[in-house]
């Protein structure tokens, strides 16, 4: 399959050259070529399938033809070594629970799955050892490092500013060891940030070592994304079957910067039979006002408890963008918006606890509302639980006045040893730091 760029301007690039630059050379972001519709008899069939049955249908119409049957279904397996259930909260409302992974979030999904076809493709070319650049202000670095933990033939660099990070987020990336360094800057995330891109420019350090970015554009993390779409909808219709209840699919997405909904989209596009999509955001309404103004007018993040929706220019918003040609007639078709107030968030998050005893990340709030206010007779709806709620412990146990219990496989995490490596915010010492470790 080819991949070319949203901007169009760049050449196209196989699967390989997409996993390993991210961005194209136009800055633009890569998609595939053709989305391939999946048959009937897979989506009449599709309750009776495993999670890992139907991933695997679904990863080969998107990488079948670059990568073997038998390594995409390892790749496939290897990386859901957890399940995603949908859970009932309440009377037509379920939760697709997205926090079992090994970081407690969504993320690990699509980092597992890129760090595994990373090594795929080093292995068949017998590559020298790649290095992985991340730059995190907390949990993208947890999910790239332990999507990445223990994958022979890459190292991961972790860049994060000293003190600016939770402690939970923190010990997710600085006690694993092996594979993975964590270097902590004495400045603040974009010093980080400034840092991994400087390295990617640099042509001495460029032509010693081999890097590459596992940032959250890239088609390896944002199309496995999709995976659990189709199980959600697989579980759903399970349930629907059980109670003899037949009803319309409404799917409903939390976004930042929108690669988990702009995945649930692909899914449609491949035949997943939802009825309608609900992104719902925090303050930071960049798409609500594009639905409802057809001006896409992106503006500085603003601070909220949801604090991973925190995005001010979703550089997603391309691909929906490019998925419908531009039309925001067939976008607002597809897809209505929602946002909220950090004071709503809470709100949100007692009235589901009190009524139900399901306890709400502050991100999976935003979805349970906007399904609360806008699902209508035969519909039922499915919010995605995007992270486990103790991974915000502070903020939900203020709002909910009731502990949050910490997951053992988190708590674990908190038992381990910090390792990392203080450097201050100078490029020259990362630069000698990077060839020294070759
Ligand atoms: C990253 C993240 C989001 C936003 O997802 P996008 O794909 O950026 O829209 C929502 N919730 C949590 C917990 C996240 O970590």
């Amino acid at each position: 399959m080819r991949y070319y760029s949203t901007n169009k301007i760049a050449p196209w690039a196989d699967l390989q050259k997409a996993v390993v630059k991210g961005l194209a050379e136009d800055r633009g972001l890569y998609m595939p070529e053709h989305i391939k519709p999946l048959p009937k008899e897979f989506f009449e069939n599709i309750d009776n399938l495993s999670f890992q049955e139907i991933a695997y249908t679904v990863a080969d119409a998107f990488f079948g033809e670059d990568v073997e049957a038998e390594a995409l279904k390892n790749i496939v397996y290897d990386t859901l070594a957890f399940d995603c259930p949908i859970v009932k909260v309440e009377d037509n409302i379920y939760s697709l629970e997205l926090f079992h992974g090994p970081t407690l979030a969504f993320k690990d999904v699509g980092a597992r799955f890129m760090a595994r076809l990373l090594q795929y493709f080093i292995r068949k070319e017998n590559k020298e050892q790649v290095n992985v650049l991340v730059a995190t202000s907390g949990d993208t670095g947890s999910a790239v490092a332990n999507g990445f933990l223990g994958v022979d033939g890459i190292h991961v660099y972790v860049l994060y500013p000293k003190g600016k990070v939770s402690k939970i987020q923190e010990c997710q990336f600085t006690t694993l060891g092996k594979n993975i360094t964590a270097i902590e800057i004495d400045g603040v995330f974009d010093d980080c940030q400034a840092l991994v891109k400087t390295a990617f420019m640099d042509k001495e350090l460029n032509s010693q070592l081999k890097l590459t970015s596992a940032n959250s554009i890239n088609v390896a993390r944002f199309l496995p994304q999709s995976f659990y779409y189709f199980y959600a909808y697989a579980q759903a219709v399970r349930s629907l079957k059980a109670s003899g209840k037949n009803a319309d699919i409404v799917m409903c997405v939390p976004s930042g910067n929108f690669g988990n909904i702009c995945s649930a989209l692909f899914g449609k596009r491949m035949g997943l039979p939802i009825k309608r999509f609900i992104a719902a955001n925090n303050a930071n309404d960049i798409f609500y006002n594009y639905l409802k103004t057809g001006e896409y007018v992106p503006r500085a993040s603003q601070q909220t408890i949801a604090n991973a929706m925190d995005v001010g220019d979703p550089s997603n918003f391309a691909r929906i963008y490019d998925l419908y040609n531009g039309n925001h007639a067939d976008i607002c078709e597809q897809i209505s918006g929602a946002t909220y107030t950090d004071e709503q968030i809470a709100q949100s998050m007692q009235q589901c606890f009190n009524t139900t005893k399901y306890i709400l990340d502050p991100h999976g709030a935003c979805g349970y509302q906007a399904l609360k206010e806008s699902l209508q007779d035969g519909e039922i709806g499915i919010f995605c639980e995007t992270a486990h709620p103790a991974k915000f412990k502070d903020t939900v146990e203020n709002i909910i006045k009731t502990e949050v219990e910490i997951p053992e496989r988190l708590a674990d995490f908190m038992k381990g040893e910090k390792q990392s490596v203080l450097m201050p915010n100078d490029f020259n010492t990362f630069k000698d730091f990077l060839l020294k470790q070759k």
